[in-house]
């Protein structure tokens, strides 16, 4: 959303200003078109939500929101080949979780399969569709293409009364899978394409996963589509740019039809992401391949998987609204939706202490089997958060990273002689190493200065490490992603298989963590300091034993757009 400042009476106020579908629905009220705003979200059941169409379940909502109106969540479920109810329900829960509330407003397309076939009816009886027996193969020779015109099919002068006769008998199940179509008499000759005398209904002895076996024919999507938006009195049909080409259809199905008031249609842009995979098709190879462990995997952008890695709504929210609403197709950085989840958090979690790759740290001056519990805030930038009692004692654990036997320049952690900070506890001194075999150091040794409880004194000191006490921290295991495809070699291999990234996923079997985050619940989520943010798994965390993956680092180079 572009944003304009103005000067108002003398106060600065920021003006938003509108997207070209608000400006269209202001023109259209103005106007007298319509006295209403509705709007709908139309998924079809036939797989998992995924960010884009979180972006079209907002705008939608948002929309009905911003004008008064009503928002209808209607499955468009009108193909019974792919569809299923596992998805009907996913898709609830999903639209649900995003905040987009429909309340009672639950419809299904197939609730007016009676209504589309007196549509049909209706129109052979004005003439305008008829009983076609070309096959499928026919139909498209007949066609045509962008430079050649259709040609009229054999049975398109068919009389009313033999084409109410044979439709009837489709609809009895007269006739097998594509034997006979149901055509709209449109224009062989028309420019566009779609208008070519498009098929409106067929033949499928199929069961349908709300209908049973009480229909054998079927409406196809352009025809069924209308009908639905104008049963429900929707005034705005909101979709995306590949049906631009569909629209003079759209509108040709609600005239002839002679809907009163009919919806009318308004494209956009689809929302495309870097570096993720969003198409139906690679996700499901995906899965089936075992490369994912799901259609929620956390490394994919289906709804359900950026819950799981703990996105919030509200961070959804916020990437919808930076990317806007626009007629050009184009991609988004992922780094934005990234972004959106750091700022969403950032406030609202507490900052733990985790070490992602430890190696342990001995005090040596500390008293032998004495514990305390120094206090830490919870976090810095919002301290109605409160603060917290963690335990400390002589063994702690650190990150690995955090020590090195011969530091370069600039290097202000641990080292042999070197003071630093343990984060809200004491000022320590390193005094050296222990080693295996290998040279890989084993066990870090330091002495503690009594007189710098809390982490403070006159004396500075360059570096601040996080720790855990070895004794009361918790095992667990913790993910961290990357990206599942490699943009950067381009998403496609020659063959047109996915450009995975092999480090996409790294587990870390043996993380420790402060023991209050043992009690972590399925999407809770915390600030690791200086690791990121993390959420406990919701499929493989235990009682008392979560998983946790990370969400996001802390750090990112991405630059919100001016
Ligand atoms: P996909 O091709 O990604 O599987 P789809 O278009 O088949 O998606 P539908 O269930 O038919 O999925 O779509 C429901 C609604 O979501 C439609 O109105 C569609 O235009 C919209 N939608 C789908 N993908 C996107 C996207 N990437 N960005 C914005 N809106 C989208
Ligand atoms: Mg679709």
């Amino acid at each position: 959303m572009e944003k304009e400042k103005e000067v108002l009476e003398g106060a600065e106020k920021e003006v938003v200003s509108k997207n070209f579908i608000e400006q269209e629905i202001d023109k259209d009220l103005a106007e007298g078109v319509y006295d209403h705003v509705q709007t709908r979200f139309p998924p079809e059941p036939n797989g998992y939500l995924h960010i884009g169409h979180a972006k079209s379940i907002l705008l939608n909502y948002g929309l009905a929101q911003k004008y008064g109106g009503k928002f209808n969540l209607r499955f468009d479920d009108t193909n019974p080949t792919k569809e299923k109810t596992e998805f009907v329900e996913s898709i609830m829960e999903d639209v649900k979780w995003l905040g987009a509330d429909f309340e009672d407003r639950l419809f299904f397309a197939s609730n007016y399969f009676e209504q589309m076939y007196e549509c049909a009816v209706f129109l052979i009886k004005k003439g305008k569709a008829f009983v076609c027996d070309l096959s499928a193969e026919e139909i498209r020779e007949y066609r045509g293409d962008f430079t050649t015109p259709g040609k009229e099919s054999p049975y398109r002068n068919r009389s009313v009364e033999e084409n109410l006769r044979l439709f009837e008998e489709m609809k009895e199940g007269k006739y097998q899978d594509g034997e006979k179509v149901l055509r709209a008499k449109i224009d062989m000759a028309s420019p566009n394409i779609n208008m070519r005398d498009p098929v409106i209904y067929r033949v499928a002895h199929m069961n349908h996963h709300n209908t049973g076996d009480a229909w054998c024919i079927y409406p196809m999507y352009d025809f069924a589509h209308p009908i639905e938006d104008a049963i429900e009195h929707i005034t705005h049909s909101i979709c995306t740019l590949e049906f631009e080409d569909h629209r003079p259809l759209y509108d040709w199905v609600v005239r002839e039809c002679e809907f009163e008031n009919p919806p009318r249609q308004i494209e956009f842009a689809k929302l495309y992401l870097t570096n993720v995979v969003t198409g139906k098709r690679y996700i499901k190879k995906l899965v089936e391949d075992g490369i994912v462990d799901g259609w929620d995997d956390p490394r994919l952008v289906s709804i359900a998987a950026l819950r799981r890695r703990g996105y919030t709504p509200e961070s959804i929210r916020m990437f919808v609204d930076m990317v806007g609403v626009s007629k050009a197709n184009s991609s988004v950085d992922y780094a934005m939706l990234e972004y959106c989840i750091r700022e969403d958090l950032k406030l609202k979690r507490a900052r733990m202490m985790a070490i992602l790759d430890p190696v342990k740290l001995v005090i040596d001056n500390y008293p032998e089997g004495e514990t305390e519990l120094v206090e830490l805030p919870n976090n810095l930038e919002n301290p109605e958060l409160g603060s917290r009692m963690i335990p400390f004692g002589r063994e702690l654990y650190i990150e690995r990273e955090d020590f090195m036997e011969e530091p370069p320049r600039k290097y202000f952690r641990m080292f042999p002689g070197n003071e630093v900070r343990l984060m809200g506890a004491y000022y320590v001194t390193c005094t050296g190493c222990e080693k295996d075999a290998e040279g890989n150091v084993t066990v870090v040794h330091a002495t503690y200065d009594p007189e710098t409880r809390g982490g403070s004194s006159e004396r500075k000191v360059k570096g601040t490490i996080h720790w855990v006490a070895a004794a009361t921290a918790k095992k667990v295991e913790c993910r961290l992603y990357e990206n599942i495809v490699d943009e950067e070699k381009g998403k496609l291999n020659e063959d047109g298989s996915l450009n995975l990234n092999p480090n996409s996923l790294t587990i870390l079997k043996e993380c420790y963590v402060e023991p209050a985050l043992a009690e972590a619940k399925p999407y809770d989520s915390f600030q690791f300091v200086r690791n990121g943010y993390f959420c406990a798994d919701s499929h493989d965390s235990k009682p008392g034993a979560p998983v946790f993956n990370r969400i996001v680092s802390l750090k990112s180079s991405f630059k919100l757009p001016k």
